[in-house]
């Protein structure tokens, strides 16, 4: 269940912000002032903040400005003024939306769907750019590129393959027909000549190149990739 915090300090506003996530299916909390909302916000994980920006004891700017010091989660500001100022300040301090009083629930609900959303985007961006490393050596699989000590590799599709096919078995001999297996399919299944050649493609593209000994052959088995 997503998790959200209503900081407001007009009660019956907060009550209805309140009942109408409840409703959505929202776990909900409601603070009615500034200082307590950022205790809240920070010794709990909500998925959404919604924070008016005219709040007793710290206003709405300076809890946003304090929340930001120490988390990226999501606040959407709330203003009775139709204030540009207001808004310009609150984004630039690092809200991730701002609604002017009075609003409609519908609006609010659309918003804060979106803000969810767009983390959840984001926290999937972050796991499908996982790299694959060794040593100086990254090959980001999704991104489909590879470099060395921050050198972006010039590979085609094949040497890229084949070099992320070492690396995930780095350490480790694989023969000529693991690679021809796993790389070209079984129709080539005894043409192991393919291999090599590939294999002093890549090894000009990066052995040569950055003068160092990744890959390794070991005689009359296969090949072998390790940390220089
Ligand atoms: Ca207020």
């Amino acid at each position: 269940m997503k998790r959200v915090l209503v900081i407001e300090d007009e009660v019956k506003i907060a009550r209805f912000i309140q009942l109408e996530l409840k409703h959505e299916g929202y776990d909900v909390d409601i603070v009615h002032d500034g200082r307590e909302g950022f205790e809240m916000a920070t010794t709990n994980n909500y998925d959404v903040i919604v924070l008016d920006v005219m709040l007793p004891s710290l206003n709405g700017m300076e809890v946003l400005r304090r929340i930001r010091s120490v988390s990226d989660v999501s606040v959407i500001m709330l203003s009775a003024k139709s204030n540009v100022t207001d808004k310009v300040m609150g984004l630039d301090i690092g809200a991730d939306d701002y609604i002017g009083k009075p609003f409609y629930i519908e609006e609010l609900l659309a918003r804060i769907r979106v803000c969810i959303k767009r983390k959840e985007n984001t926290v999937k961006k972050e796991e499908v750019s996982t790299c694959l490393k060794l040593g100086k050596l990254l090959i980001d699989d999704k991104k489909y590129i590879a470099s060395y000590d921050d050198c972006i590799l010039e590979l085609t599709k094949k040497e890229f393959d084949l070099l992320r096919y070492l690396v995930i078995n780095k350490g480790i001999v694989v023969t000529r027909d693991d690679i021809l297996k796993n790389i070209w399919g079984y129709e080539y299944f005894g043409d192991t000549n393919v291999v090599d050649v590939y294999i002093r493609y890549l090894r000009n593209k990066i052995d040569n190149r950055f003068n160092i000994k990744l890959i390794n052959t070991v005689r009359g088995v296969g090949y072998k990739v390790e940390n220089e």
